[in-house]
Formats: C-alpha cells, structure tokens, sequence
C-alpha cells in the first residue's frame, strides 16, 4: 500500500492495488497545473481511499484535475471514460519503491529544459 497526501495536509490519500506505469507527463495542462512537467502513477478508482476536501478542476470535456482547495497541491488527475485515477507521485510518502519509466506529450514540453536523463520518450502517451 502507498500513501500521500497534500502541503497542508488537509487531504490524504492511499492507494492498495496493482499500480499503472509511472511517468512524466510534458503536455501543456500538466505543465501549467504542476509548474513542470507532472510526474504520476496510476489505480483503479476503486482501489482509493481519499480523505478530506477535493476539489476537482474540468480541466476538458474529457478529464478532470484534483487538488486541495486550501494548499493548492495538484494531486489526481481522471479521464472521465477511464476507472483509473493518475496521482502525483511529488505527493506520496518515501520510500515509495516507484521508478519513473518513461516522458510522455514529450511533443508537448516546454521550450526551457531538455529531458537527458535516458528514459524512453513518447511523443503521447
Ligand atoms: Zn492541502
């Protein structure tokens, strides 16, 4: 089982299942909502226990965005067809025994930082 939780504390999460591919996300809503690019692991929605006050953002006509309504931490992000949530893996409790796998929207980054560090790029998801 893995644990998270906001700045403030306010929200918490934890997260008992089989966990989705861990990645970068360099697409232009990840990178305005985190500040950089948005690092996350997914789960089934039904493998979630969030506590406290989520505020969900409808970020397009399909998926959402969650964060905490007093600290402002990006937290989850949801497509509305899926039964997955994605959370931010910057949110979990260490040691978390996740490796960051791959970038994805690499097409989308932004124009001041190079990705050098090895990991396959996809230019989607
Ligand atoms: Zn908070």
């Amino acid at each position: 089982m893995i644990a998270g939780n906001c700045l403030c504390g306010d929200v918490s999460f934890t997260v008992n299942g089989p966990l989705g591919r861990a990645t970068a996300c360099h697409c232009g809503q990840c990178r305005k909502q985190s500040g950089h690019h948005w690092a996350s692991s997914s789960a089934a929605e039904s493998d979630f226990i969030i506590v406290g006050p989520i505020k969900w953002y409808e970020a397009s006509a399909t998926a959402k965005r969650g964060f905490c309504p007093n600290c402002g931490s990006f937290l989850f992000w949801k497509a509305h067809d899926e039964d997955a949530i994605s959370f931010s893996l910057g949110a979990l409790t260490e040691p978390t025994g996740i490796r960051l796998e791959s970038h994805i929207f690499v097409a989308d980054k932004g124009d001041y930082y190079e990705i050098a560090d090895g990991l396959p790029q996809h230019e989607k998801s």
